[in-house]
């Protein structure tokens, strides 16, 4: 499988297969692909104690030198990119063609925030007396850690790597232990393009509690900053607040899709698709439950059945898979889980709702779908699109707001009128209006009320790994 990997040195990290290793399988066979070695928590804490040694020699630079590595790193990734999406394919299980959409999604991030770390302004503020001089100035927070998911695993981390990095921080981080292989040949293309390897650590142990305990109980990491479940980051919130440690938190979704009666019903199909059915229906912001309003629900669901009756499911290297398989057994036997329950509780299948071979299960929509039904307020991680019936705006907004979590919500309609006030409405911290794919390195990304705080991406991710200092100049 790993034969076809062109630049060997990205499996550097690997190792033989042993009782200590970590066996990372492929979702699609079920074969092991390859071997990891399981970080020792006493080796975690010795690269910890170098990578503040580093830290300190880093943030000495100037953010130009920081930049001209951080643009060598984003070269390296455009030029393996073939490699770096084959695998992923194997450890993840994503078609191929959205896993090099992944590489060259997370690659913008490194390209946009080595020019970002030239741009942390601080202010001059007019003193209230004439005696004084007022300046801010901002600088890294120092060791800055992350905890990353399966499901990106490039863009989850060079989200959080690029900015840190830029900033003059140093980072290590512990990715899901089904998906490494993407996280350390990232590193090894880092250090390949000039970057100190204390700067740029993963590690990785068969326990992720230990890492997670030594990473939120560390007095010399500054930050931690987590993509996962609710659970868990709600979980690290409480043990970094021991040592008063920043944190940032993306956390779950439950993103409404919602369809007005004057939307272009063509252009919601397409973006109902696109927001759904990626990376099989595991993503945070994928469309959770679509909301479809009486006037246009049939045509919707007749359009939307059509469209999904063309997806194709496989292993995702073979040429027109558009879905790949679920990423381990559990995450199967939940996904059918809310089908069954679904049904039993008055759900109708439209289309699809049965398991195939392996990891793999049909896409399927649920129509007749209500508010009171579990499968709308929980977060699905999987191919299955419940439908539900509203009549008017007010009805929606609550039917929408109703689920403590806030990441992403979409909607379609033509009215300039309807988009602002249901944009102002909805309780989400991303609105997708007649779009379905809405993340990119230039904007905001983040959530509201339980899918966490702080934003990754734009001008606003770098400020996660700085602090402001204030400088009063006095005797004038
Ligand atoms: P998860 O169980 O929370 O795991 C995420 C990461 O945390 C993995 O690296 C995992 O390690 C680690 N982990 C698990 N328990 C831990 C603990 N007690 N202490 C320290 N680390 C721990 O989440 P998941 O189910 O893998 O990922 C899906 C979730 O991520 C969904 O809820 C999704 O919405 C969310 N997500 C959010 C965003 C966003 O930007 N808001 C983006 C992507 C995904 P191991 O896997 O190695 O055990």
């Amino acid at each position: 499988m790993m034969d076809h990997i062109v630049n060997k040195s990205l499996l550097n990290a690997t190792c033989k297969a042993s009782d200590d290793a970590i066996a990372v399988l492929n979702p699609a066979t079920d074969e092991v692909v390859a071997y990891i070695p399981s970080t020792s928590t006493q080796e975690i804490l010795s690269l910890i104690a170098q990578s503040k040694v580093a830290q300190q020699a880093w943030q000495e630079k100037s953010a130009a030198e920081r930049c001209a590595i951080l643009r060598r790193w984003y070269d390296l990734v455009i030029e393996n990119s073939d490699d770096l999406a084959r695998i992923m394919t194997l450890e993840q299980g994503k078609p191929l063609a959205e896993a090099k959409g992944e590489v060259l999604y997370g690659a913008s991030f490194i390209q946009w925030f080595a020019e970002e770390g030239k741009r942390t302004y601080g202010d001059t503020i007019p003193a209230p007396t004439s005696n004084k001089r007022l300046v801010t100035i901002k600088q890294p927070v120092g060791v800055a850690a992350a905890i990353t998911p399966w499901n990106f695993p490039i863009a989850m981390i060079t989200r959080k790597a690029a900015p840190a990095l830029a900033a003059g921080c140093s980072f290590i981080v512990k990715p899901a232990n089904q998906t490494p292989l993407s996280a350390y040949a990232m590193a090894e293309l880092a250090y390949q393009a000039g970057l100190p390897k204390a700067l740029l650590v993963v590690v990785n142990n068969h326990s992720s509690v230990a890492v997670g305990d030594i990473f939120c109980s560390h007095d010399d990491i500054k930050k931690l900053s987590f993509t996962g479940s609710t659970q868990v980051g709600s979980q690290l919130i409480k043990q970094c607040a021991e040592t008063i440690k920043r944190t940032s938190m993306e956390l779950g979704g439950n993103a409404p899709f919602i369809v007005f009666d004057d939307a272009d019903i063509d252009e919601a199909v397409k973006g109902a698709i696109a927001s759904k059915f990626r990376n099989a229906g595991q993503t945070c912001v994928c469309a959770n439950r679509f909301y479809v309003q009486d006037g246009v629900y049939d045509q919707f669901v007749k359009k939307f059945t059509k469209a999904v009756s063309e997806l194709k499911v496989g292993n995702g290297l073979e040429a027109g898979v558009n879905i790949g398989p679920l990423i381990d057994i559990k995450a199967k036997e939940s996904v059918l889980g809310y089908i069954n329950r679904a049904v039993e509780q008055g759900a109708n299948i439209a289309f699809g709702g049965r398991s195939l071979d392996g990891l793999f299960v049909e896409p399927t929509i649920l129509t007749e779908v209500t508010q009171q039904m579990d499968i709308v307020q929980t977060e699905l991680f999987g191919p299955i699109a419940p439908v539900v019936r509203f009549k008017d705006d007010q009805e929606l907004v609550s039917k929408a707001n109703d689920t403590i979590y806030g990441l992403a919500s979409y909607f379609y309609t033509s009215s300039l009128h309807r988009a602002f006030n249901i944009a102002e409405k909805l309780e989400f911290g991303m609105v997708g209006i007649n779009e379905g794919i809405i993340s990119n390195e230039v904007a905001p990304f983040g959530g509201v009320k339980q899918s966490g705080f702080g934003r990754e991406g734009a001008k606003e991710g770098i400020e996660e790994y700085l602090n402001v200092k204030y400088l009063c100049f006095g005797g004038f």
